[in-house]
């Protein structure tokens, strides 16, 4: 069972478990970490293709407008972005607590606003894994919230399946 089995793994970083330890009932309780393989699985040719021919050169650092306005805070960059929600999803074959699934919500949505602009040389489709990472996350029931405006959209859309959150009888829809 994937809830009790010990996960091993490299450094320990916040959220991540040390090697050996082993996740508690108590920890995976409320993730369908078999949801969660299921999902890794059904693109796991094509994104861990992507994860392993990202050679950690930062050129798509300076291309990201979060990261060049956040100081250059290294969170912000696309590369760290991934690593550390899809990448990690992969590493763990979707064994994670809940706890790690909120790091990883603050880093895709807090961070990352799928503008797309993020450039690659090696044709590596940062905004495609950061929202296929998203989906999972979602599949758990955790969606994230932007803190700025430009989020508002896709939070709207979530709130009341429209992007301006206005109700359908509002938008001339009698039905709505
Ligand atoms: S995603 Fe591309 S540009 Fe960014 S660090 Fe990896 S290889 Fe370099
Ligand atoms: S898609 Fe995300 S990582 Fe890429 S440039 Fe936009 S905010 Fe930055």
């Amino acid at each position: 069972m994937w809830g009790v089995n010990t996960v091993s793994g490299g450094a320990t970083e916040p959220g991540q478990l040390k090697r050996g330890t082993s996740m508690s009932l108590e920890e995976t309780r409320s993730v369908d970490t078999e949801k969660i393989k299921a999902m890794l699985d059904q693109k796991k040719a094509r994104m861990k293709l992507c994860l392993a021919a990202c050679a950690s050169c930062t050129l798509c650092a300076e291309s990201c407008f979060l990261f060049m306005s956040n100081d250059k805070d290294p969170h912000y960059m696309p590369s760290y972005k991934v690593t550390n929600s899809l990448g990690k999803l992969y590493k763990k074959r979707g064994r994670v607590s809940r706890a790690i699934l909120e790091e990883m919500k603050e880093l895709i949505w807090k961070n990352c606003v799928l503008c797309g602009r993020c450039y690659c040389p090696f044709g590596i489709d940062i905004p495609d894994m950061l929202s296929f990472a998203r989906s999972i996350l979602r599949s758990q029931g955790i969606t994230g919230v932007y803190p700025h405006s430009l989020g508002a959209p896709e939070n709207d859309y979530l709130h009341s399946q429209n992007q301006t959150d206005v109700s359908g009888k509002e938008e001339g829809n009698p039905g709505g």
